[in-house]
């Protein structure tokens, strides 16, 4: 199973915000490298779209986190009470659960609403906490994954997966203009990067197509799939906005794009 994946497979499993649409779920991406599969965050109705992907909860082995913002986060708890169902002895697994500082006080508050209701068999449920104050790395088996902090949250780091053969994805979450994002994503085969707004109508603490496209120019990027669109961006012609400033290999992300990245 590893050798025959030793990329990664890149599912965009929610291109939109916490604004409803039917065409665009809530923020989510589902990433598979050799037998491992990672979430990188769960918005509501992050599991619906896991099942339209062909794949289960049972079947995910990491869930990382940007940010707790609910529409990147909330589907956890929904994701662990369907793990009870209907006892806890389907996943055999742990489910490693992975954030910035911060993690595991966020589910401890969690526990105090919920309480057993999100509680699985012991060793079925692990946290890994990321430095958000400065770069960081962890190896897992089969690929390894840098964070950096990113413009957001105090919790937020961008994500850098490396598989197997070295290919590399990075999940910006989300960020306003961040010189730790340039550098994380240096070289990267694949920036996922948020553009919340278009050009017209930044925000703090996210970018717009021509900010994501200047980022991914500065770190050499070899391709970019733009994300995270509120309804604003669906008027507004984003890729000549991100073709500003970046020139290469692009897409706009919609729910259930598959992208293979391998060496
Ligand atoms: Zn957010
Ligand atoms: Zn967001």
């Amino acid at each position: 199973m590893e050798r025959e994946n030793p990329g990664l497979t890149v599912t965009i499993l929610g291109s939109g915000t916490c604004v409803p649409s039917l065409q665009r779920g809530s923020c989510s991406v589902l990433m598979q490298t050799g037998a491992a599969h990672l979430l990188f965050d769960s918005g509501p109705g992050t599991m619906r779209r896991l099942l339209e992907a062909g794949t289960t909860i049972f079947d995910l082995n990491y869930l990382c986190y940007s940010h707790f913002h609910p529409d990147h986060s909330a589907e956890l708890v929904p994701l662990i009470f369907a793990t009870k169902y209907p006892d806890d002895t389907r996943r055999q697994s742990p489910l490693k659960i992975l954030g910035g500082r911060g993690l595991t006080d966020f589910f401890a508050g969690l526990k105090a609403v919920y309480g057993p209701w999100i509680e699985l068999a012991p060793g079925l449920l692990k946290f890994v906490e990321f430095d958000n104050t400065t770069r960081d790395r962890k190896k897992f088996s089969g690929f390894s994954i840098e964070t950096a902090p990113v413009e957001h949250n105090p919790e937020s780091v961008a994500y850098r997966i490396t598989s197997a053969d070295g290919s590399s994805v990075v999940y910006s979450g989300d960020t306003d203009f961040s010189e730790n994002l340039i550098e994380l994503a240096t070289d990267t085969d694949l920036l996922i990067c948020e553009s919340a707004m278009p050009d017209s109508l930044q925000v703090k603490g996210h970018l717009t197509p021509s900010m994501a496209g200047d980022i991914a120019t500065r770190a050499g990027a070899r391709k970019l799939v733009l994300t995270h669109f509120y309804p604003d961006c669906e008027n507004v012609d984003i890729t000549r906005e991100c073709r500003k400033t970046y020139s290469g290999p692009l897409l706009l992300a919609e729910d259930l794009m598959e992208l293979k990245v391998i060496r």
